[in-house]
């Protein structure tokens, strides 16, 4: 049975499944934390790029909880790569959640038209670690071409890699190259989120193999995919703004998928990323300030 505790590389436990919060709206962002942590999730996943750290950061303080209860997880935009600049990335992300320690800080994209830059910011990421003020460190939509020059270069492999995993596009090699390394793969869009919207998208919940897994379950399609990340030993960060939504991506250990069931899931592989091709990202299509406060 797949639990939610996964651990890293480091020796650091991480809650497998997290609340995502790419796209929730500021003023919506605090409460779907909050409803979060109500149902049972331990772990927010954020990014500088969002613009909603600061409500993250509420959203867990009005929860009661104790912040070391909470692993809260965040990355450095390109626009901050460089040494200095990822260090101060990383003050202006612990300052908008209000926290003194962040528990993973990912490189949200590598930079490969200034790799050197993608480098410095992830020495930087090596320092705070170092320092005690971030407790695991990571990466974000490397693909197997980046990796090799990363890895030549970085002196504390990465705890994770957080790719776009779902049934149409799983990156099974990619995903094999993070486990040869013990590098985690953790799902963004894990429902598939990505593949709802635009001309000719075909939604991956309203796939009929998935449907029919989830009927004989008594589950919905959504819980039906994170189970499916769960049981591959995955970690994943389903996002939604609504409490009925979040509580549901939540109840999913109470069943199990079968074998063939997993197979038939894993022949869903459609090879076409619907995200941004990551070695397409620039400075200058992609750049952004990100606020100091
Ligand atoms: P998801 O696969 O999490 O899907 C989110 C979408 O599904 C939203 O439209 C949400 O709407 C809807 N939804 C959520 N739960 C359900 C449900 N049970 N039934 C039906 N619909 C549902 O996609 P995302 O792209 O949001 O990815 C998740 C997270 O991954 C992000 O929030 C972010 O943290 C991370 N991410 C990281 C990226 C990176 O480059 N590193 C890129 C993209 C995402 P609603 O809110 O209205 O419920």
């Amino acid at each position: 049975m797949a639990t939610n505790s996964i651990k890293l590389n480091n020796g650091v436990d991480m809650p497998a499944l997290g609340l995502g919060v790419f796209q929730s709206a500021p003023d919506e962002t605090s409460a779907a934390v909050e409803a979060a942590i109500a149902t049972g999730y331990r772990h927010i996943d954020t990014a500088a790029a969002y613009g909603n750290e600061k409500e993250v950061g509420e959203g867990i303080r009005r929860s009661g909880v104790a912040r070391d209860e909470i692993f809260i997880e965040t990355k450095i935009w390109i626009s901050d790569y460089g040494y200095d600049e990822a260090l101060h990335g990383f003050e202006k992300s612990a300052g908008k959640l209000g926290v003194e320690q962040i528990d993973l800080l990912l490189l949200h994209q590598p930079l490969p038209t200034a790799f050197d830059r993608t480098l410095e910011a992830y020495r930087a990421l090596e320092m705070l670690l170092n320092d005690g003020r971030v407790r695991a460190i990571g990466i974000s939509n490397f693909m197997p071409e980046h990796m090799e020059r990363f890895l030549e270069a970085a002196k504390v492999m990465p705890a994770v890699n957080q790719i776009e995993v779902h049934p149409y596009f799983q990156q099974s090699e990619l995903q094999a190259l993070n486990a040869k390394h013990g590098i985690l793969t953790q799902a963004w869009s894990p429902i598939g989120g990505i593949t709802f919207y635009g001309d000719g998208k075909r939604s991956t919940l309203e796939d009929p193999v998935i449907l029919d897994i989830a009927g004989t379950h008594g589950k919905s399609a959504a819980q039906v995919m994170l189970r499916w990340h769960l049981q591959e030993g995955r970690s994943a960060i389903p996002k939604s703004t609504k409490a009925t939504r979040i509580a549901e991506n939540f109840d999913l250990f109470d069943f199990q998928l079968l074998d063939e069931q997993m197979a038939a899931i894993r022949a869903l592989d459609t090879g076409k990323r619907s995200g941004p091709e990551p070695e397409s990202i620039t400075l200058e299509n992609y750049g952004m300030a990100i606020p100091e406060t």
